[in-house]
């Protein structure tokens, strides 16, 4: 008899994704004594930058602590929206209305820009523009988005349709919503074929890439940069710091800007096409009002359920998480009771005090990190700004160099605050939203 009904026989702690795009092995290189650029961190960040970089004929050599793409880049739900989580009245009230535009504007132009990037790069990863179904957990929340819709900032209005409850069916199949919204442009990839395809064009562009060469510490000296690693000490006169919510053994000043936040994905096993067809019949990616975010959809070849969230207040195994988030799938879709999980597994999104991502340049040291949850297309694009910024092209400018990367007071990069952040999040969702 299996011992616990939720996992299939053929259970495993792994990113579903890897069963069609295992973590490449990459024919071994010696680290080399010098480079032009040296990037940190093998995920799309580093992978866009050293795309620009190497093309533009700087010597790149990619670093990652474990395999190629191991962090968040092929480990996602795969879900691309507009991105930049404050409003206009936030970022308006910080820099001013102008500069919040063109702050606001970078990530409405990181959806269009994703799609004519993996257009041009030719990159089979079933990237399609589904749209995004964003539900109503209350009837509270379903009128604050009748509001959203009418108020939409002047200079940023993105398409957005409205879906009363009575119609909510033709969108997905649950009585859970109180109506919702969807944003035809957003858009879903397979994850780890993303990576893999920017993988291969990096290296094709004459990127160097090193796996399991973890960097230790970096020291500026003479104008150069001396960065020690797992395999030795090279020197670059370029240090590119791409780890998001993987920051270990970064410099301090990164690891104090940056709270690594565990996020969990399960997926169910095969199910009858005739029932995915009923549970999310436009093939949408879904996300809801809750401040605890869960995030949804169907696989690519519409044969499973991909479930992710946050169901625990410390970081937990993914073995452990799985039974929570399947009683969150079936509280959304009861028709899912009976249905056994096939994969569970987690990952760290690097979230940021002002909830926004920050690109930029620390004591010599080039950046870009901090996506809070959606850094597939931001990662991706502002990766690029950075390697055309480092190889001196104007398109490298961006306004986020304008946003100051904060940090608080006390922080050195263990977010003690997470688990009582978390209860009153789930207090608030549950008893006052
Ligand atoms: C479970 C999960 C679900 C998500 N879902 C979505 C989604 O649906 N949509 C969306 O837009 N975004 C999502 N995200 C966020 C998105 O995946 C990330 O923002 C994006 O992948 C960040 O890419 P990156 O290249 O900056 O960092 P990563 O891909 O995380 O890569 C960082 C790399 O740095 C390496 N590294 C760290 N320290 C060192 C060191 N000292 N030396 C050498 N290497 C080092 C790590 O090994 C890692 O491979 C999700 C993230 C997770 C974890």
């Amino acid at each position: 008899m299996n011992p616990n009904p939720v996992f299939s026989k053929d259970y495993q702690s792994k990113p579903y994704w890897w069963e069609r795009t295992p973590r490449p092995s990459l024919e071994p290189i010696e680290l080399p004594k010098e480079t032009e650029v040296l990037v940190v961190g093998s995920g799309y960040t580093g992978l866009c930058t050293s795309l620009q970089t190497s093309r533009n004929g700087l010597e790149t050599l990619v670093l990652d602590a474990e395999d190629a793409g191991w962090g968040g880049s092929s480990r996602n739900g795969g879900q691309i929206s507009t991105s930049l989580k404050p409003g206009f009245d936030v970022l308006s009230a910080k820099f001013g209305a102008e500069k919040a535009r063109a702050i606001l504007k970078e990530g409405i132009r990181s959806l269009d820009w994703i799609g004519e990037f993996i257009e041009q790069e030719k990159i089979d990863c079933d990237f399609q523009r589904v749209g995004r179904f964003y539900g109503a957990h209350t009837p509270r929340q379903f009128g604050l988005l009748e509001k959203k819709i009418v108020n939409q900032p002047e200079g940023l209005e993105v398409p957005i349709e409205l879906i009363p409850r009575e119609e909510q069916h033709s969108e997905i199949g649950t009585d859970f919503y109180h109506g919702g919204i969807v944003h035809p442009h957003h858009a879903s990839l397979d994850p780890a074929r993303f990576h893999q395809g920017l993988l291969e064009a990096a290296l094709s562009s004459g990127v160097s890439i090193k796996p399991q060469c973890e960097v230790q510490e970096v020291l500026q000296a003479k104008g150069l940069f001396h960065v020690s690693t797992s395999s030795g000490v090279i020197k670059a006169k370029n240090v590119v710091i791409a780890t998001s919510g993987y920051n270990r053994k970064t410099p301090p000043w990164f690891k104090r800007r940056i709270i690594p936040i565990g996020s969990y994905i399960i997926a169910t096993e095969e199910l009858d096409p005739a029932l995915v067809d009923e549970l999310i019949p436009k093939n949408r990616v879904i996300t809801d009002t809750r401040k605890l975010v869960v995030y949804y959809r169907a696989s690519p070849d519409r044969k499973r359920i991909l479930f992710g969230g946050r169901v625990s207040l410390n970081e937990t195994d993914p073995q452990k998480s799985a039974p929570a988030l399947h009683q969150q799938l079936v509280t959304i879709f009861p028709q899912l009771a009976s249905t056994q999980v096939s994969h569970s597994w987690m990952g760290f999104v690097g979230y940021t005090f002002d909830e926004m991502p920050h690109s930029g340049e620390k004591d010599g040291i080039y950046y870009s990190m901090g996506y809070c949850g959606s850094g597939v297309s931001l990662s991706s694009y502002f990766g690029t700004r950075l390697g055309q910024r480092i190889a001196g092209l104007p398109e490298g400018e961006t306004p986020l160099t304008l946003v100051p990367f904060q940090t608080r007071p006390f922080y050195s990069g263990n977010p003690w605050f997470l688990a009582p952040s978390i209860l009153f999040y789930q207090m608030k969702d549950r008893y006052f939203s």
